[in-house]
């Protein structure tokens, strides 16, 4: 059965001294998104979509050998077509209720039994899209990456099995089909990567179904089970190891103590190797520090361990002491940011690391986490200023620089003496550009003090912006923008290419607004937006227009299944060389009477959604974009806008993953936002936006933030936080969303003036506005024109009422 080897034990092949943890899987054109979207629209069948995964999965591994990583298990078979999460899931059969038929049967059509738990393909995309009336599972934030996973939802009654053989007909192509892939191709075992157990738990939610009491550990030997019949699976097709990724284990913010996370890790990975039929496993702690999570694995029989010495520092040499004999995978090339690796810093690191390790521990050298959250190439980038591009590193520069510096670890520092003297040389060209470091930046933010970063007192600024605004109780506003529709994009795009000039593209950008002006006024709104037809993305427009920035042509990555994006690059100091969003509020503002409320991205936001620079601290870079919009803020005050909104969605996104790195983030990520909005005066009245729910997480921050009106999402959890808002003390004024723009559901005014009431009983109706969840940008106007009808009578309705 083995087709891999002679052995009917566990193989015992080390790993190779060079390795990366994943690279990315949506292909260097997108290959992948294509494919699976065509299939969505059914251009594309089912053979079809798994032909071209396959030309691009067989691709791949031919081009990481050729980039040199040769060896048995080097290269990572990490492919999945939607989510690795998700991968999981469906192969345990591991589904909700609502998508029970989903399961199994899919195979009996080729003769399989039909109690395969695993899903079909369209099954697997069924669970991670919806149908009808069923919710896809809930999607969330992979660690602190900007990566999205779907959410097990699991309880008493979740499948949780995997029969082996299931992998070599695996309709999704997991990990065994890979693996076989690989051996049919006469090529060398790649080493399959899987989400953890641990991990696996830790990420899953009990499902609404289950009983109260439930705890997703209740479900452990049935996990361990599944997992179990997986190895065997992997082993039968000759994986000489598996990668389990448990980036969870650096992180100590889960609902489970630590000490229960521990003891998790113990009893799993203790279980995991008394397996004999199992490939070597490979226990990857991405994202983070391994912590006190590092000597509990040495204590169980795992054969490597994989740590992220980048996020997280150097083990000491105690909880080091235990991996005798076993691999150890040094993750000194970040997954993570886009430029070179500090070659010799990484080499120090390497160096110190294996005068810790007890002699026979066995030492590689890896990234740092997947490479999945790079671009694929910097070579493709021909339009990037040849000193910057000198400075990054894609996957595929990072697949050359483990191998530099496997070979300076194995032969000395003189076996890389070249490599090492141009990445020095590179490091020193870009301290000493001039971008890089701009002396009347640094010496604005090196002058502010606690008086930029606040305002007048809250009561002084209600009262001036009470007298200056008339506005009704209950206010309705919306987030700002409005559905960006087939002719905004083709303008945008016709402007991009030169075929519409400047003054063509304002005049269309300006019928745009005056239009949406107009929709909002006839709707009865009574603070109004410009609608931001102008914005590609809320943090590519403005790193377009900031000094510092650049963007590229290819660089993409995934967002989420078939979605990707295409970060900025901020590489240098920043600074706003003119304003960048005056006009087109000041022409909105031009049109009518009612105020129209200027809008503006967060620096919190905007680096969240870029790649940022690794030579200054965060702290900088946040204070660096805070001023640039601090100027912003003035110069639309003097236009004469006096509302303005600073969305900031992303600052719960980024918090630490250590409960004890959280305060410092908060502090200067909060003084960013701060330092944007202290300049306002009192009469201005400053909004913020923050969405992706988990407002009870961060609302001591935004407490902090100091906005005189703050929106968040609620609508679906129908207005659930605000208890905990009135509890907390939170004394400004909120708009609540009653509107889930997430779907194109239609919320009757009914619902709208229900979920109204709940947060008039919550808060008073003195510091209410009336709100959609989020910005219309990705809704059509049909459902947007009737919903927003809805809002407004509905604030209407509890006006009256109240
Ligand atoms: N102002 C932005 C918009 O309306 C906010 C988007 C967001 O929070 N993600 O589109
Ligand atoms: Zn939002």
């Amino acid at each position: 059965m083995r087709a891999g080897g002679p052995t009917d034990t566990v193989p015992t092949a080390p790993l190779p001294d060079a390795t990366i943890l994943g690279y990315p899987r949506i292909g260097p054109d997108r290959e992948l998104k294509r494919a699976v979207e065509a299939h969505w629209r059914g251009r594309l069948d089912e053979a079809g979509l798994r032909r071209a995964a396959a030309e691009l999965r067989t691709a791949t591994r031919a081009r990481l050998r050729s980039l040199g990583l040769t060896g048995a298990s080097a290269v990572p078979a990490d492919f999945t077509y939607y989510d690795q999460v998700l991968q999981v899931t469906t192969a345990f059969g591991a589904l909700p209720e609502r998508f029970a038929d989903l399961r199994g049967g899919a195979l009996s059509a080729d003769g399989s039994s039909g109690d395969y738990p695993g899903t079909s393909l369209d099954g697997y995309f069924t669970v991670a899209r919806g149908r009808g009336e069923d919710a896809a599972l809930e999607m969330t934030k992979w660690l602190d990456s900007n990566y999205h996973y779907l959410v097990p939802e699991i309880d008493e009654r979740t499948v949780l099995d995997y029969v082996p053989g299931f992998g070599a007909v695996d309709p999704a192509d997991g990990p065994v089909a890979q693996v076989l892939e690989a051996a049919r191709a006469g090529e060398q075992v790649p080493r399959p990567v899987v989400v953890g157990p641990v991990t696996y738990l830790l990420l899953a939610k009990p499902s609404d179904a289950a009983a109260d009491g439930f705890a997703l550990t209740d479900r452990l030997a049935d996990l361990l089970a599944a997992y179990g019949h997986l190895l065997a699976d992997l082993w039968a097709a000759g994986a000489e190891w598996v990668q389990f990724d448990e980036p969870a284990l650096v992180s100590d913010a889960w609902s489970l103590p630590r000490e229960e996370v521990l003891r998790l890790v113990h009893d799993v990975y203790t279980w995991v190797a008394a397996i004999t039929e199992r490939p070597q496993v490979l226990v990857a702690g991405s994202y983070g520090s391994l912590g006190d999570a590092l000597p509990v694995l040495a204590s169980t029989g795992v054969d490597g361990v994989a740590l992220d010495l980048v996020a997280g520092g150097l083990p000491s040499a105690e909880d080091l002491a235990g991996l005798a004999g076993r691999s150890v995978v040094a993750g000194v090339v970040s997954g993570r940011n886009v430029w070179r690796t500090d070659l010799d810093a990484a080499l120090t690191a390497l160096e110190s690391l294996r005068e810790r390790l007890p002699e026979d521990a066995r030492l590689s050298v890896g990234t740092s986490t997947s490479l999945q959250h790079v671009p694929h190439d910097v070579e493709r980038e021909t339009d990037l200023d040849p000193a910057i591009r000198s400075w990054l590193a894609f996957a595929d520069q990072k697949v050359a620089e483990v191998q530099v510096l496997a070979r300076g670890l194995a032969e000395g520092r003189d076996a890389v003496a070249e490599e090492l003297a141009e990445d020095a040389r590179l490091r020193a060209e870009r301290a000493a550009h001039p971008g890089v470091a701009r002396a009347g930046v640094r010496d604005a933010v090196a002058a502010l003090t606690g008086a930029d970063r606040t305002r007048a007192p809250y009561e002084e600024r209600r009262a001036a912006q009470t007298e200056r605004f008339h506005l009704p109780l209950l206010p309705t506003t919306t987030i700002g923008s409005f559905p960006q529709t087939a002719e905004i994009r083709r303008d945008r795009a016709a402007h991009r290419r030169g075929e519409l000039d400047d003054a063509g593209y304002e005049q269309a950008m300006h019928a745009e607004i005056e239009r949406v002006v107009r929709l909002q006024e006839e709707l009865g709104l009574d603070v109004l937006v410009h609608g931001e037809a102008e914005r590609n993305d809320m943090v590519q427009y403005f790193a377009e227009l900031l000094d510092g920035f650049v963007t590229t042509q290819h660089g993409w990555v995934q967002s989420y299944g078939s979605r990707c994006t295409r970060p900025s690059i901020l590489w240098g100091d920043v600074a706003r060389p003119a304003p960048m969003t005056v006009a087109w509020s000041q022409y909105a503002q031009s049109l009518t009477d009612k105020p129209v409320k200027g809008m503006l991205t967060g620096p919190v936001t905007i680096m969240a959604w870029s790649f940022v620079r690794d030579d200054v601290p965060r702290s900088l870079v946040a204070d660096e974009l805070g001023l640039a919009l601090r100027e912003e803020v003035a110069d639309l005050e003097s236009a004469g806008i006096g509302i303005i909104q600073v969305d900031e969605p992303a600052i719960r996104e980024t918090l630490p993953l250590r409960l004890a790195d959280r305060e410092s983030y908060l502090t200067w990520s909060v003084g960013s936002f701060r330092l944007a909005t202290g300049g306002a005066a009192p009469a201005t009245q400053v909004h913020t936006h923050l969405c992706y729910s988990e407002f009870d997480v961060v609302i001591d921050a935004v407490d902090h933030l100091d906005a005189d009106v703050t929106s968040i999402e609620a609508s679906r959890s129908r207005m659930d936080i605000l208890p905990a808002v009135a509890e907390h003390g939170f004394e400004r004024q909120l708009g609540p969303g009653v509107w889930d723009i997430h779907s194109p559901r239609v919320p009757s005014t009914d619902e709208c003036a229900e979920l109204l009431e709940r947060a008039v009983a919550a808060l008073g109706i003195e510091r209410l506005w009336a709100n959609p969840d989020c910005g219309l940008k990705t809704r059509a106007y049909e459902e947007t024109v009737e919903s927003l009808r809805h809002l407004v009578d509905a604030a209407h309705r509890v006006r009256a009422e109240n």
